[in-house]
């Protein structure tokens, strides 16, 4: 009864629908910081450039009210960021990287409806865009390309169009393409309405006015540009008789990007891109959970964690919960039933993500980030939902690639640290695996932050000195069958490099990319799996 007065009260459908939540993939440098920072002054978020650059080099002091954040020297707010655009409200996750990149970066994708892939026009394809790319990939989440740098001498755009579909697999829809680079870059032509946007740089506002030229042709260009002008003819015919149109279905399906140029930090191209967002990127749609569907404009709140931000200070044992809205409406004091635990929750104190800063939530939808502090109850993948218990699939554990073991200092306390290892591999802060042979518990991290959280968070909450060592292992896959007798077999004969995670699946841990390649090839009944669901 109360829900169904939840929702009259408040056009849940309509919330819904101009809700638009996406996330930044790309390498380091690539431009995620500068991109971020004009996407937000179109929003009217931030006001002047170099706030999120301030936040980046952590000087960003001017909101204090929670203690995490100010321990922790990050900045929660900057972890989500709300803005409105064109009647649409739009949530941009980060994906930490450089030194943060941990787990958690992939966890953001799962909690994304699209993702803004952001590629050097100099640099193409990087590696850590085409492992971020990879998941999306997995979930098929649409994607927009935004090749960033186009005021520099980079490479040819059709090379890189190029690399994009080779590389990453996925086919490119050139929604602008770039007259010239570098200092004959001239502006970009709208292969939708046939006119020329030309490219003045060093704007750092949000609203200029972009100067339209209405001919490919006009003097401005075969003037002041003819060497570009000319390449740019040529390879506009080539665009038009081989790209690929532009086609919303094949964009929803995670097949087909549309793809800009531009360059970030002349602001040129970010309106391209929010307009890409607003009007093809989908709202949330609906998620499968065990035996149902859960629809986002539902009137009963559902939302999954996807990531917990541990505080780093002895003192504050209080992490922050990251809550993806699945479904209805939250309001502060809302009761809600957490799913593992059969129990139920008050949420009180979640934070939201306003555009300028951050006020404790009084109402948030689907499709939105909600921050729920907590003492440690809160779990990756754990599912909160009104009413009836709900069992959601998909934040899953992520293949790791760098492997450790703990060496104690005190070698007495090995019970300790392993019962540690086991707590913190629940909690999602590590990936710990039990080789068969019971050689001792090995780490895996996607990055090398997590080791740093594991020891500090050993010394500090478990009272545990080690020293971790690195161990030779390449990858580890999560191996199935439905050949019980082959993978019996398998186990018998891989035993030495094979383990049981956390929730006791098994995990190939080849030592080198060759073994894993002979190991593919020696058993076709058995799948390697670079993902596991948390269940
Ligand atoms: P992030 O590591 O992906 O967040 O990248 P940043 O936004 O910090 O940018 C990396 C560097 O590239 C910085 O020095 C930026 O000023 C520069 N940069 C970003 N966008 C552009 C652009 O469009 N043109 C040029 N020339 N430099 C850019």
């Amino acid at each position: 009864m109360e829900n169904a007065a939840l929702a009259a009260q408040f056009p849940i459908e309509q919330e819904v629908k101009r809700r638009r939540t996406f996330a930044i993939i790309s390498h380091p440098d690539a431009g995620k910081t500068t991109l971020t920072e004009k996407l937000l002054m179109y929003g009217g978020a931030i006001r002047t450039a170099g706030t999120v650059k301030a936040k980046k080099s952590q000087q960003f002091a001017t909101s204090d009210w929670m203690e995490v954040e100010k321990q922790r020297g990050i900045s929660v707010a900057s972890s989500v960021m709300q803005f409105e655009h064109e009647g649409c409200v739009i949530n941009l996750l980060d994906t930490p990287g450089h030194k943060d990149f941990s787990e958690d970066t992939y966890r953001v994708l799962t909690a994304v409806d699209a993702a803004l892939m952001v590629i050097d026009a100099a640099k193409g394809v990087e590696a850590q865009t085409i492992k971020l790319l990879e998941v999306c990939r997995q979930r098929k989440t649409p994607i927009i390309t935004f090749i960033n740098k186009m005021d520099r001498e980079v490479r040819e755009p059709l090379d890189v169009i190029d690399e994009i579909e080779q590389i990453l697999g996925i086919a490119c829809a050139p929604i602008t393409w770039p007259v010239g680079m570098g200092k004959e870059f001239a502006g970009v032509f709208d292969l939708r309405r046939h006119h020329m946007l030309k490219f003045t740089p060093g704007d750092n506002t949000a609203h200029q006015a972009v100067e339209v030229l209405e001919s490919v042709d006009d003097p401005y260009l075969t003037k002041n540009f003819p060497i570009a002008h000319a390449t740019f003819k040529e390879e506009l015919e080539i665009v038009q008789e081989v790209a690929d149109p532009f086609n919303q279905e094949a964009f929803l399906a995670g097949d087909l990007s549309p793809v800009f140029f531009g360059s970030a930090i002349n602001n040129f191209g970010v309106r391209d891109i929010l307009e890409a967002l607003t009007q093809w990127a989908p709202s949330p749609r609906p998620r499968e959970a065990k035996e149902t569907t859960v629809y986002p404009d539902g009137a009963q709140f559902s939302g999954i964690v996807f990531k917990i931000q541990a505080n780093m200070n002895p003192q504050h044992r209080d992490r922050i919960a990251f809550l993806r809205i699945c479904s209805g409406v939250y309001r502060q004091g809302l009761k809600v039933n957490h799913a593992r635990s059969a129990k139920p929750i008050r949420l009180d104190h979640a934070i939201t993500f306003m555009a300028q800063e951050r006020a404790h939530l009084t109402t948030a939808y689907a499709g939105d980030i909600i921050g729920i502090p907590n003492h440690g109850k809160l779990r990756v993948g754990d599912v909160l939902s009104e009413g009836e218990l709900l069992a959601m699939v998909g934040i899953p554990h992520f293949s790791p690639e760098i492997f450790k073991k703990a060496r104690l200092n005190d070698p007495l306390r090995s019970k300790q640290l392993n019962k540690a290892l086991k707590e913190l591999g629940e909690e999602g802060t590590i990936q710990v695996f039990d080789p068969l042979e019971k050689t001792g518990m090995i780490m895996g991290a996607v990055g090398q932050l997590q080791f740093e959280t594991v020891a500090h968070r050993l010394l500090t909450e478990y009272n545990i000195d080690a020293t971790f060592e690195s161990v030779s292992v390449h990858k580890a896959l999560w191996v199935s069958s439905e050949d019980i007798h082959q993978l019996k077999r398998f186990t018998q004969a891989s035993a030495e490099r094979l383990a049981y995670d956390a929730a006791g699946a098994l995990a190939f841990m080849p030592p080198t990319r060759a073994a894993l390649d002979i190991t593919i090839e020696r058993w076709p009944e058995l799948t390697f799996h670079t993902t596991r669901e948390i269940s």
